[in-house]
């Protein structure tokens, strides 16, 4: 395109021109709800389209929600089959992966009628069908007659990567998108690859007593989380039975008739039952006529924004999984709803773009947000550290959730909060307290808050005046 037709927030491209909206959104997930919403209740004129039968993006159907869903269905039911009063009344039933998943689609109904909602009460009709840009400003809809929009917002997300050579219509092999539909609960399981989707798997199958196999093609688990809950999270999940095997590479993938062979480049094999691919995603960018704009997606598929979430064209922002890191829909909400404002006009209102927490949902869960001890000891930072760990707190001794621990990282001379780290029951919700004391700027950011307040108790919150305290208590 020509780059003098657009200034830096596209504002002026093309402006004596009619459209038929001023902003037209790819894709409903969260990144492109967080887009259409933030701008349409601004007064703008909002459109979108969908590909998929129903809105809400991979996140409602196929991602985070019914991930979340079954999970919890998972670690519900076996709790309760562990009880053992259950045992005593002769209860020992063993539910299949449908029973378990049934609750998921009601979940996934009450998701797409709420969002759904959203988009009819400010006036943003939805188009059906794939979206693929004509020209700068023209979009077809399954080819449809153009539609054509001042701003474009691409939130089409990411699929997993699949590489060659693997058979993925066999029904022993899956990836993270087509594993919610397995059928038949396997004996065993190996999963290739342990980032979080990998990891929040082999959780959720081991608690439902499958035996697992986790193969890291790097030397640590989630090497972005702090050490410590690194070495948490690895201990808890061999403990309940994952088998781990780090700095492996696949040779190759055999499925057979009564299992699947991985060859590993180690010279190693594992032999499972079912075979769940969980190594990389790629950004949805084929097939929307981004050669039509010049637009040109790395080797991964992902649209390369600047910090206003604007692509090489300006008019043209990018947010979400098709952007790449940290591909969460947490993230891609708050991205598209950032891009809306650059559209508006308006600052971002400080979104806290770069902030952005971690929770996994593994047994138990992880949350972190802020600064790791590694990266502050490697900026010479002089921190200090403060824990407190559940198995003391009278809520978690109740509860019978006595795992985990509450983590906080503060200056030493100013008391800065600048980094939260937890694992153990509720830990992404208990990460949400400290963030909040770590979040405004200089002085009101003070680690003393926590030993200020009154908690209520007991409480899982009661962590933070313990941490705070044993952290203060080293200081000299
Ligand atoms: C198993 C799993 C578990 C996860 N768990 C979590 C979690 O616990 N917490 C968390 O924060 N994140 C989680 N994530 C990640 C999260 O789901 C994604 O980060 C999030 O969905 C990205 O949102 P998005 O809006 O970028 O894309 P999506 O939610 O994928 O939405 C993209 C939409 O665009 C549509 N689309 C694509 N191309 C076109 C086109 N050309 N025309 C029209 N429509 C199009 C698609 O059909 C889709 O509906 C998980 C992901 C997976 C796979």
């Amino acid at each position: 395109m020509d780059e003098n037709s657009s200034d830096q927030n596209g504002s002026d491209h093309n402006s004596s021109q009619k459209y038929d909206y001023d902003l037209f959104v790819i894709g409903t997930g969260p990144g492109g709800e967080g887009a259409a919403m933030q701008c349409a209740k601004d007064g703008l004129s909002v459109a979108v389209a969908e590909k998929y039968s129903r809105i809400g993006g991979g996140c409602t159907h196929w991602g985070t929600i019914p991930s979340k869903a079954l999970r919890y269905a998972i670690t519900s039911t076996m709790a309760a089959l562990k009880n053992p009063t259950f045992r005593e009344m002769g209860i020992n039933v063993r539910p299949t992966l449908e029973q378990l998943r049934r609750g998921t689609q009601t979940i996934i109904g009450q998701q797409v009628t709420m969002r759904q909602s959203f988009y009819d009460r400010n006036n943003v009709p939805i188009f059906k069908g794939q979206a693929r840009f004509v020209s700068e400003n023209a979009v077809s809809i399954d080819g449809d007659e153009p539609i054509t929009a001042k701003k474009f917002v691409i939130a089409t997300g990411s699929r997993p990567y699949r590489p060659a050579g693997v058979d993925f219509s066999h029904p022993r092999i899956f990836d993270s998108d087509t594993i919610l539909g397995m059928n038949e609960k396997p004996a065993s399981m190996c999963i290739y690859g342990a980032g979080v989707i990998g990891v929040e798997y082999a959780s959720m199958f081991r608690n439902l007593g499958i035996k697992v196999n986790l193969i890291n093609t790097r030397s640590k688990l989630l090497e972005f989380l702090d050490d410590e809950i690194i070495d948490a999270i690895s201990y808890h999940l061999r403990d309940q039975g994952v088998v781990i095997r780090h700095n492996e590479s696949m040779e190759k993938i055999v499925p057979e008739d009564d299992g699947v062979v991985l060859h590993l480049k180690s010279g190693k094999r594992v032999k499972t039952d079912a075979f769940l691919w969980a190594n990389g995603r790629s950004g949805n960018t084929d097939d929307l006529g981004l050669e039509h704009v010049g637009i040109v997606p790395n080797s991964r598929g992902q649209i390369e924004v600047d910090e206003h979430f604007q692509s090489a064209v300006h008019h043209i922002y990018a947010v979400g999984d098709v952007i790449g890191v940290p591909s969460l829909a947490s993230a891609a909400y708050t991205q598209g709803r950032a891009a809306g404002m650059h559209i508006l006009g308006k600052v971002d209102g400080n979104l806290r773009l770069y902030d952005i927490p971690t929770g996994i949902y593994t047994s138990p869960e992880i949350s972190s947000v802020g600064k790791t001890e590694r990266e502050l000891t490697a900026a010479c930072v002089p921190y200090e550290v403060g824990q407190a760990q559940f198995k003391s707190l009278a809520r978690a001794q109740i509860t019978g959730q006595t795992t985990g621990m509450l983590k906080l990282l503060f200056h030493r001379d100013t008391l800065q909060v600048l980094g939260v780290h937890c694992f153990g029951a509720n830990a992404s919700e208990i990460v949400h307290i400290g963030q909040s004391v770590m979040s405004p700027e200089g002085a009101n950011n003070c680690i003393t808050y926590f030993t200020e307040t009154t908690f209520n108790y007991p409480t899982m919150a009661e962590a933070y005046r313990v941490a705070a305290l044993n952290g203060l208590n080293r200081l000299f």
